[in-house]
């Protein structure tokens, strides 16, 4: 029986965040949302109620679980801890007993550390990042990838099944390497058929032609089922997942691959493509820009 009286946190109402959080108040959770943008939370109260708080700490100290949803570990963990004595971060207001979960995608070896050194306050900690986008966060059917001790994991179900489906993978730090390995394949296949379009426009074939005997052949993925119309042949480039960000993760893939002695040449190769993208159109650019991108060259 879920405990509707819980009191959560949630910090960093973005892209995904914004969605997510109003879902857990759709679902009747008492949320409390921080975010450095002071408009952001402004845009949050008007729009899906709850409450906020003016720092970390007082975030931290007015809840029994706190939820992230933050660009990437690092950020995570300066949230949590700070980096100096003085910095605003969760552990000045968490008391003992209570739990962080860490849905963005962030480093899975820095999460295995992060819950090392939050033992020290008592304070437990899991990772729960997502796939889905902003239209799965919107909806609550993202795929939740859950790393952790499972009664913990249990403890906080109902607070996932308000915002989509859940897998649980493993111990803590097994989430946020499933999700980035998820993302690896995703962007491998994003650039693939950026590349296959591109040549077949080259040829002669319309892109959108391309894409459909691709939807109904064995080539079809989620890119071409669900970003080359939506998002890339027309121009509109607005998924609401920056370029960085998929950069980011496969960075991150490519750094699990390396500490399990995967050599992952395709991987590397997908990254090299990325990266180059990325500095050419910018990190904060929509990810599908890379089929932009890829056009341009040659
Ligand atoms: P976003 O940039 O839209 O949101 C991040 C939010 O965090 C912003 O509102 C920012 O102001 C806030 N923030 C940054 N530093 C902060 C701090 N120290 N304290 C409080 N707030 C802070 O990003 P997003 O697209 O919502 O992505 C969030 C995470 O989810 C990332 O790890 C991303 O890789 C992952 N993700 C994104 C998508 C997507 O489609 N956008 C899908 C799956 C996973």
């Amino acid at each position: 029986m879920a405990d509707q009286n819980l009191r959560i946190g949630f910090v960093g109402i973005g892209n995904m965040g914004n969605p997510m959080a109003g879902n857990l108040i759709k679902a009747g959770w008492n949320v409390t949302v921080y975010d450095t943008d002071a408009r952001k939370m402004r845009a949050f109260i008007e729009t899906r109620g709850g409450a906020s708080a003016s720092s970390l700490a007082e975030l931290g100290g007015k809840s029994d679980v706190v939820i992230t949803m933050l660009p990437d570990g690092f950020v995570v963990r300066r949230a949590v801890l700070g980096k100096e004595s003085g910095d605003d971060c969760l552990v000045k207001g968490l008391a003992e007993g209570a739990a962080i979960i860490d849905m963005s995608s962030s480093a899975p070896v820095g999460t295995r550390q992060l819950g090392k050194d939050l033992l020290a306050y008592g304070i437990s900690l899991i990772d729960a990042p997502v796939s889905g986008g902003v239209k799965g966060a919107v909806a609550g059917t993202m795929s939740i990838m859950i790393g952790g001790g499972p009664a913990l994991a249990d403890r906080f179900d109902a607070l996932f099944s308000a915002m989509g489906k859940r897998f649980y993978v493993g111990s803590l730090g097994a989430g946020h390497a499933a999700k980035v390995l998820n993302n690896y394949v995703s962007a491998a296949g994003l650039a693939a058929a950026a590349e296959a379009v591109r040549v077949a426009e080259r040829f002669g074939i319309e892109p959108q032609v391309l894409v459909n005997v691709i939807n109904a052949s064995t080539g079809r993925n989620n890119s071409t089922e669900n970003k080359f119309a939506q998002f890339i042949l027309n121009g509109k480039f607005n998924s609401g997942f920056a370029l960085g960000l998929m950069t980011k993760d496969l960075s991150l893939a490519m750094e699990v691959a390396e500490a399990c002695n995967v050599p992952a040449e395709l991987g590397r190769a997908t990254l090299a493509l990325w990266k180059k993208a990325e500095n050419a159109v910018g990190g904060t650019a929509d990810h599908t820009e890379i089929a932009r991108y890829v056009n341009e060259q040659g």
